[in-house]
C-alpha cells in the first residue's frame, strides 16, 4: 500500500496544515453564495499573508467603487471600518483621480485610478491569487522559482466590455493574435458573481508559463503572467 502523501504547501511547498481561500473571504460579500477555492497551506503563508488581505481588499474596493457599488454590504462595512482605521482610508482616498492611459505606442488602455498606495504589498495579494488558482487548476505547485510578473490593473466601464478589455491588454503584451483569439474563448470561472470571475491560459508544453485575468467587482481587471522572464539587451 502507498503511504498517504502529505499535502504540500500551495505557496512553497512545505507540509501543509491547513486551508487557504483564494481569493482572501475579506473581498467576497458573505452574505451571498459563492464557490470557494482552498488550498493546503502551511502556517506561514496562511497566517503571514492574511494580514495583507485587508489592505487588498481596500486597494480593490478603492480602485472598484462607484456608485453602484458603494451601496453594497461591502462597501458599507468598509466605511465602518474607515472610523476605526482613518488613517489608512485617507491613505488610499487622498489623491484619488480617474485617469486616461495610453501606452507609449497609444493604444488607449482605459480609464485608471490613480491613487497612493503600496504596490509590493498588492502584488503579493496578486501572486497569492495566481499561485492559488495554479494549484487548484493544476493539482501541482508553481514551482517557487517561477517568476511572477508585476500585476498590471485596469479599470473597465461595463462589464460588456470585457473582451475588448482583454483584446487591449493583451496588444499591449505583443502576443499573437493566435493566442488572443485563444485566451477570449476561454471559459470564465465564476467564485461570486459580480464579485470574482476569472480566466486562465497554461502553457501546455512549458506549464510554469501562464497568464491570468482577475475581475473584481465587475469593474476592475488585474493581470498577471507567470514563467521565466529574460531580459532584453537593448
Ligand atoms: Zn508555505
Amino acid at each position: 500500500m502507498k503511504k498517504k502523501k502529505k499535502k504540500i504547501c500551495y505557496f512553497c511547498g512545505k507540509e501543509a496544515t491547513q486551508g487557504e481561500h483564494i481569493p482572501p473571504k475579506a473581498i467576497i460579500d458573505k452574505n451571498r453564495k459563492y464557490t470557494p477555492v482552498v488550498v493546503p497551506s502551511c502556517p506561514v503563508h496562511n497566517s503571514e499573508l492574511s494580514k495583507d488581505d485587508e489592505y487588498f481588499r481596500w486597494f480593490t474596493l478603492s480602485a472598484a467603487a462607484d456608485d453602484s457599488l458603494i451601496k453594497t454590504y461591502q462597501f458599507k462595512k468598509m466605511m465602518r471600518q474607515m472610523k476605526r482605521k482613518p488613517k489608512l482610508f485617507i491613505n488610499i482616498a487622498r489623491h484619488s483621480v480617474i485617469k486616461e492611459v495610453h501606452t507609449k505606442g497609444g493604444i488607449y488602455l482605459g480609464k485608471v485610478p490613480i491613487f497612493e498606495f503600496d504596490r509590493d504589498r498588492v502584488q503579493k495579494s496578486v501572486e497569492r491569487l495566481t499561485r492559488g488558482f495554479y494549484f487548484s487548476h493544476k493539482g501541482l505547485q508553481l514551482s517557487p522559482e517561477t517568476e511572477v510578473s508585476n500585476f498590471n490593473f485596469y479599470l473597465e466601464e461595463s462589464r460588456n466590455g470585457i473582451f475588448e478589455l482583454i483584446k487591449k491588454n493583451l496588444n499591449y503584451l505583443q502576443l499573437t493574435n493566435e493566442i488572443i483569439e485563444a485566451i477570449q474563448s476561454l471559459p470564465i470561472n465564476i467564485i461570486q458573481e459580480d464579485v470574482f470571475e476569472y480566466r486562465f491560459y497554461i502553457d501546455k508544453e512549458n506549464t510554469s508559463s501562464s497568464i491570468w485575468f482577475y475581475m473584481i467587482y465587475n469593474r476592475l481587471l488585474l493581470t498577471m503572467v507567470t514563467g521565466t522572464f529574460k531580459q532584453i539587451d537593448s
